[in-house]
């Protein structure tokens, strides 16, 4: 490293900082207008992500990548919600609920200027029994003469209230310090590691495509392992199911088995749902319905599985109702719509009729084979040191960029830094990545590519 012009402390903190394994999760929840959004935005540091001008906008997005004092971790906004027929008590508590279980430390943010409610008082007991920290914000703290009002939230008994402005940025720096002292290191939930435990599946799609009637399907045949397996904890809603010769927890399956009619806010509650299965699975299992052509919302649920780095495959339900017409036509869309999941294994499957169930669990395991790949350092120089002989990076400038050397600092998803010795552009990186897949597999599973340039 060092003759090429690095030394080895950038590349070890190069390494160190692409090799990052699963961010932990914090979610932000409270009542409507408390807040919520303004206080993400301030953590992301981007004002034009979250707030949204019209009321009952529903947002897609909930999850957000925040850094304070040097230190990653993913925001879930609970903010794009909106009060609907469950009335304000239940429908605050559900969106709560579905934050909480994804999460790894909770923010609970109350309106000071308004003071505690009956609705903040059922969120704190749903605090309580999920038993994850909590920090305390009490928001709309503008000025000193705020600080009583935030002093009467030591009532909630969730310890100190911190009077924060949201909206001006006083006293949140400090309530993050306290959030980074309770927030774990890496998610609760480790991936995998836990020995003998079952590899975790999210089976995730829009509404009607037949997640439901596969989980069913799944769960009916197959024998539902009732009792507790050794080292496994079983959320309540979670489903352990053997398939395969294999026991796999499908996670977060409550969502899809009780069907709560919603009318505002349906596809926020929806997206909450799915991003939380996904922050707690290995392997997203996407849903789409073949009959249908292939929505913006499919590819939004493609890509927050994408983001949040698991493996993926693709299945197409409902094969059974599709002629030949059809058929052609969605190889088209798949090509056009579905490009930058190309590497995803895929099955075209049908619920109802029990078609090619059999060729799920084999495309979950490759896709979870290609997810912890990894690759031996001296076979990925070998492979970059021919590569970029045989076809190096366009000229710019009278100067030739060049990738000096690289290592894959992490798994799950994997992960590469490479080392180069000018700026590469984005279609020479996403060059090599077709290359790497091409020559190492990696099929099912997204690849980070980062490259570090010599000052
Ligand atoms: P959410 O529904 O909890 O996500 O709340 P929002 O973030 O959308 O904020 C609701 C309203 O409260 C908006 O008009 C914000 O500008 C306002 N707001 C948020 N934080 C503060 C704050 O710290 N001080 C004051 N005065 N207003 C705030
Ligand atoms: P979910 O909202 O994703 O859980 O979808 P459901 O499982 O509730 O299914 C929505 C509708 O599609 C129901 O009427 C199902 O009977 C139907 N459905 C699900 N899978 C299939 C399938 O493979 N073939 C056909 N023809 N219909 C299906």
């Amino acid at each position: 490293a060092a003759e090429e012009g690095f030394d080895i402390e950038d590349v070890e903190g190069a390494i160190e900082a692409a090799g990052h394994g699963p961010l932990p999760v914090l979610a932000v929840v409270g009542r409507p207008n408390v807040g919520k959004s303004t206080l993400v935005n301030r953590m992301i540091g981007r004002r034009e992500a979250v707030v949204e001008d019209r009321p009952g906008v529903t947002r897609d997005r909930v999850t957000y990548e925040a850094e304070w004092a040097g230190r990653r971790f993913k925001v879930v906004d609970t903010g794009g919600w909106e009060q609907d027929v469950l009335g304000i008590d239940a429908s605050v508590a559900a969106q709560a609920e579905y934050a909480i279980e994804a999460a790894d430390a909770v923010v609970f943010v109350v309106d000071a200027k308004v003071g505690a409610t009956d609705t903040d008082e059922a969120v704190v007991r749903l605090l309580r029994k999920a038993g994850k920290p909590v920090v305390l914000c009490a928001n709309k703290v503008d000025g000193p003469s705020g600080e009583a009002d935030a002093a009467y939230l030591w009532n909630l008994g969730l310890g100190e209230p911190h009077p924060v402005s949201a909206l001006h940025g006083r006293g949140t720096g400090d309530m993050l310090d306290a959030v980074l002292e309770v927030l774990p290191d890496a998610p609760e939930q480790s991936f995998g590691t836990a020995i003998g435990g079952p590899r975790r599946i999210a089976l995730i799609g829009r509404p009607n495509v037949g997640k439901s009637s596969l989980l069913n399907k799944v769960a009916g045949e197959e024998r539902v392992v009732v009792n507790e397996l050794a080292g496994t904890t079983r959320d309540p809603v979670d489903e352990i199911i053997e398939l395969g010769g294999k026991t796999w927890k499908f996670v977060d399956t409550a969502g899809i088995r009780k069907r709560v009619h919603l009318q505002q806010g349906a596809d926020y509650y929806a997206s909450l749902r799915t991003a939380a299965a996904v922050e707690k699975a290995e392997v997203a299992v996407i849903l789409l319905d073949a009959s249908e052509n292939i929505s913006v919302q499919d590819q939004r649920i493609v890509t927050m599985a994408v983001e949040a780095g698991r493996a993926i495959v693709l299945a197409f339900n409902k094969w059974d109702t599709l002629d030949e017409e059809r058929r052609y036509y969605l190889e088209r869309e798949i090509e056009t719509e579905l490009g930058q999941v190309a590497w995803a294994p895929r099955v075209n499957v049908s619920a109802r009729t029990g078609r090619h169930m059999e060729k799920l669990v084999p495309a979950i395991e490759t896709a979870l084979a290609g997810w912890e790949t990894r690759v031996p350092t001296g076979r990925l120089n070998a492979f970059l040191g021919e590569l970029v002989s045989a076809h190096p990076h366009p000229i710019r400038g009278g100067k030739q960029p060049r990738i000096l050397f690289g290592t894959q600092a992490g798994t799950k998803p994997p992960r590469f830094v490479l080392f180069a010795s000018g700026f590469i552009e984005a279609g020479y990186r996403r060059f090599i990545e077709r290359r790497l897949r091409e020559e190492f597999g990696f099929e099912g599973t997204p690849i980070h590519i980062s490259v570090r340039v010599r000052e």
